[in-house]
């Protein structure tokens, strides 16, 4: 069984749209959709350990690949043991979905039909890189860092 099976087949009620998780050109693993999602809707989220920044901070530097997300000065999450096919959303400088941080959760909306097979990214904007790690998306007009 491939992991993106796996992730697929036990998909939570808050996973509006089946979503394969695969090899990605852009970096390590990406999350493609497996049916097509229609524009502004929902596909799904990420949920995680609640966290303080304080933490946030000393786990990203213990760890290569790591994803936290800052919700206020004070409290972050932290996605890294999360199985949601979500937590391997790959940043684009044009994306086509959005990200929506609400009540401790990380929501993900298409901002237009995404095609079957498509791999689905965000703009991460903001991050702890600081403008260090090199943007492999490919898209014209890409800013080459992230
Ligand atoms: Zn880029």
């Amino acid at each position: 069984m491939t992991l993106g099976a796996a992730l697929t087949t036990t998909r939570p009620a808050y996973q509006k749209y089946a979503v394969d998780v695969k090899a990605s050109r852009i970096d390590g693993f990406g999350a493609f959709a497996a049916e097509p999602i229609p524009a502004r809707l929902k596909i799904g989220e990420i949920r995680g350990e609640s966290i303080s920044v304080a933490e946030a901070r000393i786990r990203a530097t213990r760890h290569e690949r790591i994803m936290i997300v800052e919700l206020s000065a004070r409290r972050a999450i932290d996605f890294s043991q999360s199985a949601d096919p979500m937590r391997y959303t790959n940043h684009s400088c044009k994306a086509n979905a959005r990200l929506c941080i609400r009540q401790g959760r990380v929501e993900f909306y298409a901002l237009r039909a995404i095609e079957p097979g498509e791999e689905i990214t965000v703009n991460y904007g903001e991050t702890h890189h600081q403008g260090q790690l090199a943007c492999r998306c490919g898209a014209p007009g890409c800013a080459g860092w992230l």
